[in-house]
């Protein structure tokens, strides 16, 4: 598995002020959406595409288009929601498909409550979105259920990772021979033994839509 943080300065500003426990849900909100898409920047710089030409007011010019079939967004309810305006602002022609999983607060265990997604997925290229990599029982589930459908990549877009939560998915998926990339605005600290990131933002759901 491959990891990436992103290292910039506007990332590591709207995470600071994500982070800051005085952040309203409305500005929580924006700095979500606009950090999502400076890490889709990076995390899209595999996508395929193929070549074409078109003409320009003065002659023909080679570029490219997204290819066929188009990569699917994933967001991860509830929460990853919250990344996927920013997703598809810089991915127009994708595909969205819902997956619905919740962390037993107990067993810290990931469980799948909704699946809205293709039934087949072969040959596509799938963006998982959800902003907190913490035990990374949710995102290896996740990943597993694309596969499962024929997903030939996937890459997981995360706010913020947990170092327990990139050894998890390590291990999940040491000899699973797909390619499974994350990318992240930060590498924090630990778990606490809630199961929440250290030094984190709290609670990404409920720092986006309120507490439920
Ligand atoms: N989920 C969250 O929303 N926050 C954490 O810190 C861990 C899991």
């Amino acid at each position: 598995m491959e990891t990436l943080v992103v290292d910039h300065p506007l990332v590591a500003h709207k995470l600071t002020t994500l982070r800051d426990v005085r952040t309203d849900s409305p500005t929580f909100r924006r700095l979500a959406d606009e950090l999502v898409t400076l890490l889709a920047y990076e995390a899209t710089r595999d996508v395929r595409v193929t070549e074409v030409t078109v003409e320009t007011p003065v002659s023909p010019a080679a570029g490219v288009r997204l290819a066929k079939p188009y990569p699917l967004v994933v967001p991860i309810l509830r929460a990853g929601l919250g990344m996927l305006d920013g997703m598809t602002r810089l991915l127009p022609t994708a595909e969205v498909g819902f997956l619905g999983m919740i962390r037993n607060e107990s067993t810290l265990k990931a469980e799948t409550y909704a699946t809205r997604l293709p039934d087949d997925l072969s040959g596509r290229q799938c963006y998982v979105v959800d902003p907190m990599l913490a035990t990374g029982g949710t995102l290896a589930a996740a990943v597993q259920f694309l596969f499962d459908r024929g997903a030939v990549d996937v890459t997981a877009i995360c706010l913020l990772a947990a170092p327990e939560g990139l050894a998890y998915m390590d291990k999940v998926f040491a000899n699973s021979g797909k390619p499974i990339r994350v990318v992240t605005a930060a590498l924090d600290e630990r778990l606490n033994e809630h199961g929440y990131i250290v030094p984190g933002l709290g609670d990404a759901g409920d720092r986006l839509y309120g507490v439920v």
